[in-house]
């Protein structure tokens, strides 16, 4: 989700990459739920999530919109996000021990907080958001660890390709007459979300693809 705010109101003002170590660690969140709670409507789910649930067998686009995911207008374009849930408003993810049902299959967000990305000049690097986390006394881990994602390389490249794709729709769609709006908010949840991504290959490929191929439809 796109914030318009003063960097040095929300973080500690410096920026990071991969290399860098901040201020992160908390002891594996012992004892410590607070970010899988009243968290709205905030943890947006980009397509690779979906490449990773199907793989970890946690559910399909379809499936998971009968429970643990909804719709939402997000920076202009419809997007899915967890929808919190129940009396205490938690992700459905969450145990009752107050521990991540997915975590090796957690979503993007889940892995970056209280990470965010600051974008800038076509590319991006990491801030430490300030007063999010929970956890007293956090050490330093190395902002590659901390994220735990295969090739974390090709995971920013393609973080960087998804925003800007979503930037452009967002600043595009709106502009739009209804009929053309309607096609374009479908074409993005259809073919970035809801058609299954093979997970025996790699997913960076299968995305690039589909970027090309919506590109070619010129609807965006
Ligand atoms: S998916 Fe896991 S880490 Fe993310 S909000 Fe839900 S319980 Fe927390
Ligand atoms: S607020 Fe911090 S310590 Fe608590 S669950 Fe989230 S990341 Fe872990």
């Amino acid at each position: 989700m796109l914030r318009d705010v003063d960097i040095n109101e929300i973080s500690d003002g410096h920026f990071y990459s991969l290399s860098d170590m901040a201020k992160l660690g908390c002891n594996e969140c012992a004892g410590c739920s607070a970010c899988c709670r009243d968290m709205g409507r905030s943890v947006i789910l980009d397509p690779m999530d979906f490449y990773r649930f199907a793989k970890g067998g946690i559910g399909t686009f379809s499936s998971m919109l009968e429970r643990e995911v909804e719709l939402n207008i997000t920076d202009g374009v419809i997007l899915p996000n967890i929808k919190m849930t129940g009396t205490d408003s938690a992700c459905p993810f969450l145990t009752t021990e107050g521990r991540c049902r997915i975590h090796a299959w957690r979503p993007g967000l889940c892995r970056l907080f209280p990470l965010g990305r600051y974008y800038e000049n076509g590319s991006f690097r990491y801030i430490l958001q300030t007063g999010e986390c929970k956890a007293q006394n956090r050490y330093k881990v190395r902002i590659r660890k901390w994220l735990d994602m295969p090739d974390p390389v090709s995971y920013e490249k393609y973080i960087n390709c998804w925003h800007d794709l979503i930037r452009k729709a967002g600043e595009k769609i709106p502009r739009m007459d209804d009929r053309k709006q309607h096609e374009a908010v479908m074409y993005l949840l259809k073919e970035f979300y809801e058609k299954p991504w093979s997970v025996s290959g790699g997913f960076y490929d299968e995305f690039y693809e589909r970027t090309e191929k919506l590109r070619e439809t010129g609807l965006l």
